[in-house]
């Protein structure tokens, strides 16, 4: 087959190894950065120009898009879809997946277990929002934020107000979450394929953080998960419509809770914590499910 990976740097771990694992299985991938490609949309007749060429056909694409390029970069794969290629997950999945309200209200809609959240317009009241949540400890997310940044921790009532009060006034929206005291700074990867879990592990923060993700110093290890965390993992892949992605889980005294659904998960962490060939894994799928004139998805 022939394979696009959409990615901005190739010599990073998950896309090195996404290349080689094509290879590998005897296809042919181009890297292509979507932030250099131009969307030629014209009636019948769509193109991708890249280097000043239209791009051929592809059988599938991969898109690795950063969350800081979300909106061009899934234009620039809804223009691949549109031409006819697979994607490996679907443009509409990814924008979906990247706005934490939203997600977590498609979740909620389908019973799936979270942290209560809060998600209040500026001109309200703080102390309501950290009331409504039975007082601090809160968790306050930037909605924007990424690899752990833009989440805290309050301990008061009084410092979670203030905090609330601060990025009303800068405008930045947020979303305010009961505290999962006893996931104790640890939480679960699930690499969900396919509708199913391929790998998981253990990550943890380093001393004295709550936040376990690896880019804010935390380490990995691979775990047996419990049939109920493996049901919540499918099933919210299910419902953001990913066909690969990360399920972030925290367990709770109440069972596994859903932070987060990444549909670029990082493959550096989960393959050596696991020794799992996600990678190959991801092609396999691709294999499987991108029969050539016959794409799921387009664009819609
Ligand atoms: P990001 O998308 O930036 O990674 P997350 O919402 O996944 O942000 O939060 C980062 C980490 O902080 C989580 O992996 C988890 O370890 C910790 N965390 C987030 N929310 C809570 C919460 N409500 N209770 C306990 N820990 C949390
Ligand atoms: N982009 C990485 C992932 O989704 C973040 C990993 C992390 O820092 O926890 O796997």
């Amino acid at each position: 087959m022939k394979l696009a990976l959409l990615c901005r740097n190739p010599r990073l771990y998950s896309h090195k190894r996404l290349v080689e694992a094509a290879e590998k299985r005897g296809h042919t991938m181009d890297v292509i950065d979507h932030l250099k490609c131009l969307i030629d949309v014209a009636s019948g007749e769509p193109n991708v120009v890249y280097n000043g060429k239209p791009l051929p056909h592809y059988d599938a694409v991969i898109p690795r898009i950063g969350a800081s390029v979300t909106f061009y970069g899934t234009a620039v794969l809804r223009q691949f879809e549109v031409m006819g290629a697979y994607p490996v997950n679907e443009s509409v999945a990814i924008t979906r997946s990247r706005d934490k309200l939203r997600s977590l209200q498609l979740l909620s809609k389908r019973g799936i277990g979270l942290p209560r959240t809060i998600f209040a317009h500026k001109i309200n009241k703080p102390r309501q929002i950290v009331e409504r949540l039975g007082g601090a400890p809160v968790v306050i997310k930037l909605i924007e934020g990424t690899q752990g940044i833009g989440v805290m921790l309050s301990d008061t009532d009084r410092a979670a107000e203030s905090i609330i009060e601060a990025f009303g006034g800068v405008g930045s929206n947020i979303l305010v979450q009961e505290f999962i005291k006893e996931a104790g700074g640890e939480d679960v990867r699930c690499l969900v394929i396919g509708g199913k879990v391929v790998a998981a592990m253990l990550r943890k923060g380093e001393e004295g953080e709550f936040r376990s993700n690896l880019h804010r110093g935390g380490s990995a290890k691979s775990i047996k998960i419990t049939p109920k965390e493996r049901e919540t993992a499918v099933m919210s892949a299910k419902a953001m419509g990913l066909n690969v992605c990360g399920v972030d889980l925290l367990r709770s005294a109440r069972g596994p809770v859903v932070m987060e659904v990444n549909s670029s998960p990082g493959l550096e962490g989960i393959e050596k914590a696991t020794n799992i060939d996600v990678a190959d894994q991801i092609i396999e799928f691709i294999e499987k499910n991108a029969k050539p004139g016959k794409t799921n998805t387009r664009g819609k």
